[in-house]
């Protein structure tokens, strides 16, 4: 397993999750990018290191120096790798992208054949893996099925398992939903958060993180009050209204606002009244004399899941994970 961390461990907290699956054995930490392999690797976290992105001439000594393990995408940013790896008397392990349909790195499929040949004379570079990326596995069963076929093909045409020790394509989808053929290596995500992009397996994974916050403020308003901006929210009744300590500030979501989003308190659903605002929002506890000032507030884990928030707020629930801000606290049970 390639444990994927990026985006502070779909912000989750980097370092602390980074170790985490590293204790637990994984093969490698996927990251994005050299700014988090610097993290991971400043924290003392013992674990290979691959990065799923492209990087750039400028940070690639480094990258050599500590050992991670690059994708390549383009002849060019092979042959400099190889010319510092060889000015350092050194061979450095990369695998290589395919781009079997995502359009965002990796050697086009069919031109694969003939660079290979030239790629393995590069003798500073050692040819460890290949690895390609799928763009509908949660939304197109068809093509994705497809993509998995012509990929175990070029793995076949380029010599198989002899060519290359790691073989990789299945991100979370991918490794739920499909049984992937010739891989021998899978880069999930999300599913490690407890969080399936497939609704059908979400009962085999449980959530890692509950989104919490507190009742700070409750208070009676009269019929026909307004409440928060734009005033799209006016009480029908005299209305017990809860504030609570959180809003977009902390990346809780302000586009729920109008699609009925609704927290979890006390064993019971309480709807948000009118818009999220960045360090507030504002339920009815109208029907809940118990709700009192300092209650714990569920905004998303075990009882409102985080698909759920995403859908409200039109966007995905990787989206909402990696939007949640430095402001919230991150206590790990
Ligand atoms: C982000 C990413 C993953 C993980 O995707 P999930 O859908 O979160 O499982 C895997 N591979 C690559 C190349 C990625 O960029």
């Amino acid at each position: 397993m390639m444990a994927v961390v990026k985006a502070g461990a779909y912000g989750h907290g980097l370092e602390e999750v980074a170790r985490v699956f590293a204790q637990a054995g994984v093969a490698f930490l996927g990251v994005a990018n050299v700014g988090e392999a610097r993290r991971i690797a400043h924290a003392g976290i013992k674990c290979r290191i691959y990065l799923l992105g492209a990087t750039w001439r400028e940070e690639r000594e480094e990258i050599l120096d500590r050992d991670w393990t690059p994708c390549i995408s383009s002849m060019e940013e092979a042959r400099h790798f190889d010319a510092l790896a060889r000015a350092r008397g050194k061979s450095l392990a990369v695998h290589l992208a395919v781009d079997t349909g995502m359009g965002r790195g990796g050697f086009v499929a069919e031109h694969l054949p003939d660079i290979l040949a030239e790629l393995q004379e590069l003798e500073g570079l050692q040819i460890e893996g290949i690895g390609s990326h799928l763009p509908s596995a949660d939304e197109d069963e068809e093509f994705t099925r497809a993509q998995f076929a012509q990929f175990a093909g070029i793995i076949d045409e380029l010599g198989g398992e002899k060519t290359f020790a790691w073989r990789h394509l299945a991100n979370s989808a991918g490794l739920l939903g499909y049984e992937p053929r010739d891989c021998n290596l899978a880069r999930p995500g999300l599913m490690l958060y407890g969080i399936s992009p497939l609704p059908s397996y979400q009962d085999a994974l449980r959530p890692a993180m509950t989104l919490k916050s507190r009742v700070t403020l409750i208070r009676t308003l009269p019929t026909g009050h307004g409440v928060s901006y734009g005033r799209s929210f006016v009480t029908k009744r005299p209305t017990r209204v809860a504030t609570i300590g959180m809003g977009y500030g902390d990346g809780y979501p302000r586009h729920v606002s109008g699609h009925a989003p609704r927290v979890y308190l006390r064993g019971q659903y309480f709807p948000i009244l009118g818009r999220v605002t960045m360090d507030q929002m504002m339920i009815d506890v109208t029907d809940a004399a118990e709700v009192s000032e300092g209650d714990e507030v569920e905004l998303f884990g075990s009882h409102i899941s985080v698909n759920e928030v995403a859908q409200k707020a039109d966007t995905i629930s990787w989206h909402v994970l990696t939007g949640i801000t430095a402001r919230v606290v991150r206590l790990y049970l």
